[in-house]
């Protein structure tokens, strides 16, 4: 007889969840591990007509997000968080004889979702200057359906260059989708790669409210694209998957003053990755500082342990990635509330003060 365990199939059986932010927990007063916003925009449900399904893809948050990114209604799928939309992508071009291929150090859902999914995969390290080694990737393209690429980059923090991007999509031409993974663009909006999906039919842009927009917590996502590739993303989709207060909340977040109220928010977490990138430079128990274009920092210590101990013993917790390829020793801070970073270097400086740097 089976165990429960040997019925279920061998992908999910080997496979390790996602750490997110929240399974991995702390305790602590200053949650610097999730790239949230430190703050959720004023929003009230206006909509209770909780008697009826949702719209399959809501209107009203269709339109005030197309006319935000410039696009057409028929380029866009919104979904329950960009992690969604990343297993829809995979659920729709790869079969079981595909791979998916990712640029490590980056985001983990990638391989996740590839793996519950029972998809291959295939990695292509980053350069050592964290950008696409875009010849690598070519030669790597065999059986590949989606190439997922990251900018701003997590957990590094760094665009990519757009004529890497460019390369690879076409490199990838007739064979694979290129996904960019813009979570984080609102923090450098002038790098963005929306005007792709206009020039190329195997691109892929996801976005998110989970970051800029400060709303983690709604889970809302999208899917930008040709209108060919949402197609084929809407067959895949769940019949309801938006829920009718999500729908009604994220279409305020998305209206201009919900934009312009992010827009705001933006320019003074910018600055205040700023100042904690200058503090950051100034501790002697740091060994490398990164720049970064999103709402959080890379950092890399001489005993990231030690520091990482020290944070969370005040109540900090902040994401180690020291486990992530050519990450050693590499701690990743959340950009909040200017008192929250002081939280961080008051730790910092009483720490290497009381001799805690080698
Ligand atoms: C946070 C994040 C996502 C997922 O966003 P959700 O919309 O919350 O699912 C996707 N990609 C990257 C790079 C992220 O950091």
């Amino acid at each position: 007889m089976a165990s429960i365990e040997q019925l279920a199939v061998d992908n999910v059986r080997q496979l390790t969840p996602y750490q997110s932010a929240r399974r991995i927990g702390g305790n602590g007063d200053v949650w610097l591990n999730a790239n949230e916003a430190p703050a959720a925009p004023n929003l009230t449900l206006s909509d209770d007509a909780l008697n009826r399904y949702p719209e399959p893809q809501p209107e009203q948050v269709l339109t005030n997000y197309a006319a935000y990114a410039g696009i057409g209604t028929d380029q866009l799928l919104v979904s329950r968080g960009a992690d969604e939309a990343i297993e829809l992508l995979i659920r729709t071009f790869c079969g079981s004889d595909d791979n998916i291929l990712y640029c490590p150090p980056t985001y983990g859902m990638y391989t996740i979702s590839a793996q519950t999914c029972g998809v291959g995969i295939k990695t292509v390290p980053l350069t050592a200057d964290w950008q696409l080694d875009v010849d690598a990737i070519k030669a790597n393209l065999d059986n590949v359906k989606l190439v997922f690429v990251c900018s701003p980059n997590n957990p590094t923090g760094n665009l990519l260059k757009r004529e890497d991007i460019e390369a690879v999509i076409q490199a990838c031409a007739g064979r694979a989708i290129v996904v960019v993974d813009e979570a984080y663009i609102e923090f450098s909006p002038e790098a963005n790669c929306v005007e792709l999906i206009n020039q190329y039919d195997n691109v892929a842009i996801l976005r998110t409210l989970s970051k800029a927009f400060g709303l983690a917590g709604l889970r809302c996502g999208f899917a930008l694209a040709s209108a060919e590739i949402i197609g084929l993303l809407l067959k895949v989709i769940a019949p309801y998957p938006i829920p009718v207060p999500i729908a009604d909340l994220a279409a305020q977040a998305l209206t201009p003053a919900g934009i312009n109220a992010m827009q705001q928010r933006v320019a003074e977490l910018n600055d205040n990755r700023q100042w904690l990138l200058q503090q950051l430079e100034q501790c002697p128990d740091v060994a490398a500082t990164y720049p970064g274009a999103g709402n959080y920092l890379l950092a890399r210590f001489h005993d990231a342990p030690k520091i990482f101990a020290a944070l969370s013993a005040s109540g900090v917790i902040v994401r180690d990635q020291s486990k992530q390829l050519g990450l050693d020793g590499c701690l990743r801070f959340t950009v909040g509330e200017w008192e929250e970073l002081e939280r961080v270097v008051d730790v910092l400086v009483r720490h290497s003060r009381e001799g805690g740097n080698p």
